[in-house]
């Protein structure tokens, strides 16, 4: 199957050859046919399929040319990192076309975002809250929107946008295109499919969340953070195929710290994304680490939701995830179309309730890696150990919502108020 057969028009074959890509993925030769009939589509697949082409393609070729000043097509997705990207796959998908493209987003302030507007576009890439900001200053027509499109759908509802989609809803035209993209289809996707598609085609190209085949998967089971700096100094030090590696951390201050961290070391460049960074900064830092001048991207997850960072060789989760989504997310960093990668987690003790949920989802075990021999095992100290016993009784009581906790509750009170504890009286109750 090629692009040819698809029947895309000449400009867009031509920009397709000059992009690099020889043959369309999975994805794209599943739903463009039925994109460009008009029909409402729900596509899944993992990430690093190649969604954005398949939803961008089809949809340029209806839109054609530049017509008039109103929008003919709005896409939305969760965060900037995702608007920006969109935008640049569809200025190199269009290339050919006079085909006017805008990203509105958050970060920066609203003004020269609302000018750029008027001077009319044909495709609107947003995130929910930017879009509303800017239609509110009176500058977005929405009378002219034939297609909507919802990508990483899954981690939308995840962040809350339900409420907000509800209104953008009520603003556009109810005669319309309707596409979601997801790289996963949990139950709270389904309603969103359910109340805003019309008799959708479902393509999906592979078993949901099914980790991308050519990720290799490996687990550390190491004690304490101490220790997990360590190891991952080591793997930087010892491993030379790491040469592009994302270490994902679950708080903005580990990323900070990390960062610091393995600069001092010198183990080749090191770029921090986190949301206390300035958009300039993290916009840099993208672009650094996308155009090879650095080894290792520390970042919170959801700095790195949906981000396109191509080639990557190794992602280190630093910590493992809450939720196992992300965790198909995040390796999806590697192994992007048609390339392999490595996958590693590092989990202490609390974290392995996570691993067992990720291992569910994905239907898969995780090979669990000995620790190097040379490895220093720090004691975990007190503080470390009561966040972990902390850890366990949410767990606890995640599963069993009766579960009253072991751990001294009472340290956590705060100042001033008095010192209660409700530990012996919870313990006895558990016997
Ligand atoms: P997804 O949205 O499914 O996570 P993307 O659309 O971001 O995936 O694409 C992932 C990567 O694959 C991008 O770097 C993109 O340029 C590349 N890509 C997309 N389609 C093709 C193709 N047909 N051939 C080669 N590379 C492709
Ligand atoms: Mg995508």
């Amino acid at each position: 199957m090629t692009f040819e057969d698809l029947k895309l028009t000449r400009q867009f074959l031509n920009a397709i050859e000059d992009w690099g890509f020889e043959q369309p993925t999975e994805i794209q030769i599943k739903a463009i046919p039925p994109i460009r009939s008009g029909q409402d589509l729900i596509g899944i697949a993992q990430t690093g399929t190649g969604k954005t082409a398949a939803f961008l393609l089809p949809i340029l070729h209806l839109l054609k040319y530049a017509q008039g000043t109103q929008p003919r097509c709005l896409i939305l997705v969760p965060t900037k990192e995702l608007v920006m990207q969109i935008v640049s796959h569809a200025e190199h998908l269009s290339k050919y076309t006079d085909l006017r493209v805008i990203g509105l987003y958050g970060g920066i302030g609203p003004k020269a975002q609302a000018q750029e507007m008027e001077k009319g576009k044909d495709i609107i890439v947003a995130t929910p809250g930017r879009f509303m900001e800017i239609y509110f200053k009176g500058v977005i027509d929405c009378k002219k929107i034939k297609h909507l499109v919802l990508d990483e759908a899954d981690r939308m509802m995840d962040m809350g946008f339900m409420h907000q989609l509800r209104k953008i809803f009520e603003i556009i035209p109810n005669k319309r295109q309707n596409l979601l993209f997801s790289a996963t289809f949990p139950e709270r996707v389904e309603h969103l499919a359910e109340e805003f598609l019309l008799w959708p085609t479902r393509v999906e190209v592979s078993p949901q969340a099914t980790p991308v085949e050519t990720v290799e998967q490996f687990l550390y089971r190491v004690p304490n953070f101490r220790t997990k700096i360590d190891l991952l100094v080591h793997l930087l030090e010892t491993d030379e195929s790491m040469e592009r590696v994302i270490v994902f951390t679950r708080t903005k201050d580990y990323a900070e710290n990390i960062s610091k961290y393995l600069d001092r070391k010198e183990l080749g460049e090191v770029r921090v994304i986190h949301s206390n960074k300035g958009q300039n900064s993290r916009i840099n830092a993208m672009a650094d680490f996308r155009a090879g001048d650095v080894r290792i991207l520390v970042s919170t997850d959801v700095s790195a939701r949906g981000i396109d960072i191509p080639e990557v060789s190794h992602v280190i989760n630093f910590s493992i995830p809450r939720d196992s989504f992300d965790y198909v997310h995040r390796i999806g960093r590697t192994g992007r179309a048609f390339r392999a990668g490595t996958a590693i987690s590092f989990a202490d003790h609390t974290e392995s309730y996570y691993i067992r949920k990720i291992e569910d989802v994905t239907k898969q075990l995780i090979p669990v890696l000995e620790l190097p021999e040379s490895l220093f095992i720090h004691p975990t100290p007190k503080s470390e150990k009561q966040d972990q016993a902390r850890e366990i009784d949410k767990q606890k009581h995640r599963e069993d919502p009766n579960y009253k906790g072991a751990f001294h509750e009472k340290k956590y009170k705060l100042k001033g108020e008095k010192k209660v504890s409700r530990s012996t009286s919870n313990r006895k109750q558990n016997k």
